[in-house]
């Protein structure tokens, strides 16, 4: 891979490249928001999925972390290792799909770096803005608040092009008490929130995508729907329980406890207790 060649073609997407940092003046009345992702060969993706997917993907999964704090995102920069399989039409098509999905999110590539590894390695950082002190958090859930959900859920297997929240989001500024985006499982992920909120979950009506289990819904990674809890009578998406007092992290389904399993990185496959 010809680390010139790419950077001279990165850099007619974005004049920020060139310098050894990138400058980006700092807005006034906005809170900064950084997020980072690795996305691995054989954690994240495996070398059948399509390059233009594993470059939408890396910078999906920033951009929706965004769209949990109710921000929006301007600048993203990617570091790329190269493994010996993937040649340069496999690095092109790479940045087509990550540039792609930055551009319509209006998402500026500012930098990154390229590399060479026996698998292919990217670690991408997005940088965006939400309103000064308005950020949706994950320690806000109070017993009394309902559990929603962006949209139906299922699972990675379900979803061919998963898009971030981002509308959604910026929304649920001064409506949500309590957001993040569902990566590793909504049973996981609710018992994250809760144990930060300090609550229990009970989860009631889970909406479904097509063809979609239960099991899909609830133990699956990678849907991209935003979790959130709020006190308010409508939302944006679906309802799907309450929060209440109880043992920080607990979640219930149907009366019955769950063990909050899902797509845990540290984990060869899943379950966590
Ligand atoms: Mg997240």
């Amino acid at each position: 891979v010809n680390e010139d060649r790419i950077t001279a073609r990165l850099r007619r997407h974005s004049p920020l490249i060139g310098d050894d940092c990138a400058i980006i003046k700092a807005p006034a009345g906005k809170d900064l928001l950084f997020t980072t992702d690795f996305t691995i060969e054989g954690v994240h993706f495996t070398r059948d999925l399509p390059a233009t997917q594993v470059g939408h993907r890396a910078l999906l999964r920033g951009l929706s972390d965004i769209a949990a704090m109710g921000g929006t995102p301007k600048y993203c920069l990617v570091s790329l290792a190269v493994a010996p399989w993937a040649g340069e039409r496999w690095t092109d098509d790479f940045y087509r799909g990550l540039l792609g999905l930055a551009s319509q999110h209006k998402t500026q590539l500012a930098g990154g770096d390229l590399s060479h590894a026996s698998q292919v390695v990217v670690d991408i950082v997005v940088y965006g803005v939400v309103q000064a002190g308005k950020a949706l958090r994950r320690t806000g859930a109070r017993p009394g608040d309902r559990i929603w959900v962006s949209g139906a859920l299922g699972g990675w297997h379900h979803q061919l092009n998963p898009k971030p929240q981002l509308a959604v989001g910026r929304k649920l500024i001064g409506r949500a008490t309590a957001c993040m985006d569902i990566t590793d499982g909504l049973v996981l992920d609710l018992h994250r929130l809760c144990l930060a909120s300090g609550v229990s979950g009970e989860l009631e009506d889970i909406p479904l995508l097509k063809n979609a289990t239960i099991e899909q819904a609830m133990f699956d990674g990678e849907d991209y729907a935003l979790l959130f809890t709020s006190s308010k009578r409508t939302n944006p998406g679906f309802c799907i329980g309450s929060i209440v007092e109880g043992k920080p992290g607990r979640i219930l389904y149907q009366g019955k406890p769950l063990v909050p399993r899902g797509y845990d990185h540290f984990q060869s496959n899943s379950s966590v207790d």
